[in-house]
């Protein structure tokens, strides 16, 4: 067994991950706060093999992202009621009994979201039904909001708002009438709107009115074609990267098992992705 001396040794596992931002803001909290952490991104592709092998070399805990959050859920040997009902593990810890696991995606976004005001009785609209979506879903619903989700497939639509008790619309129909339904809130949370895709809107602009709060869940670019559009017409924009944040503080939280100084960790995190995001913007 091998057990690092002076640091806990975390990373984010993925594949591929080489463009993750998560060391970068990890490691900006633990130079500014001395917290004694290390935080690296590893490509893996054999998961459940390789959770073996970062478990023997001291590996204490570990972000999960694209394509292993469903699969982690089958391999931990502990998991909390957030990660079971969103269907997906974003964050494992080393236990006596092999790596626990939990959501904390659903904080990131719920915490993105407030901007200050509670989210309850508040009418959002969740576009997309893949895993993300999942876990905004679950924060809102959890929060007390009442959801509706839209999603371009039927099946993986009606499935996700089954679940969790949420309307359903389909995405072709989301259209003119809707500026009558009143939703205050709107969380994008399909890949629409990617760097290097079409700069497409997930769906018509006609929905967004002055005061709504948009939150795009994609963050690069940091304005998508989205947020660009509902700045423009009045609306409170939420980045994609105050989603990933919020939830790394959790994580964070969770594998040190100690409360951070959140106010001051939260803006270390997004001075760090800011400032990449927009030296990348600017290549
Ligand atoms: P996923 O499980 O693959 O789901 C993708 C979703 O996008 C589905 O609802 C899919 O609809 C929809 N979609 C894809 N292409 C579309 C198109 N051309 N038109 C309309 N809908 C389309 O992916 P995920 O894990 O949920 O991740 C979604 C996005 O969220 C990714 O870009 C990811 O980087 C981002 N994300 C951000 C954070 C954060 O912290 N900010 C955290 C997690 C994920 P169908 O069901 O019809 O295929």
């Amino acid at each position: 067994m091998i057990q690092p001396v002076q640091s806990k040794l975390l990373a984010v596992i993925g594949h591929p991950v080489a463009h993750s931002l998560s060391p970068l803001m990890m490691n900006a909290v633990f130079t500014s706060l001395n917290v004694p952490a290390v935080y690296v991104a590893l490509d893996v592709d054999d998961l459940e093999k390789d959770l073996q092998t970062l478990a023997a070399v001291g590996f204490h805990g570990l972000s999960v992202t694209i394509p292993h959050k469903e699969a982690a859920l089958g391999l931990v040997s502990e998991v909390d009621e957030t990660a079971s009902a969103i269907g997906a593990v974003n964050t494992l810890r080393l236990g006596d009994g092999g790596w626990q696991g939990r959501n904390t995606d659903w904080i990131g976004a719920v915490e993105a979201l407030k901007c200050g005001a509670p989210l309850h009785s508040r009418k959002a609209l969740v576009i997309g039904a893949g895993g993300a979506a999942r876990a905004v879903v679950y924060g809102l619903k959890r929060e007390g909001a009442l959801v509706t989700v839209t999603n371009r497939t039927r099946e993986r639509g009606e499935a996700l708002a089954e679940s969790f008790g949420c309307d359903f619309v389909l995405m072709e129909t989301l259209s003119e009438p809707l500026d009558q339904t009143g939703y205050e809130i709107v969380v994008q949370c399909t890949s629409v709107g990617l760097e290097g895709r079409e700069p497409i809107l997930p769906v018509s602009d006609s929905l967004l009115r002055p005061g709504m709060v948009v939150m795009d869940i994609v963050y690069r670019p940091a304005w998508t074609p989205l947020l660009h559009r509902a700045a423009q017409k009045g609306c409170r924009v939420v980045k994609g990267h105050e989603m990933l944040l919020h939830q790394g503080i959790a994580q964070l939280e969770w594998w040190l098992e100690q409360s951070l100084p959140r106010a001051e960790g939260v803006q270390i995190m997004r001075n760090a992705l800011e400032k990449a995001l927009s030296n990348e913007a600017g290549h």
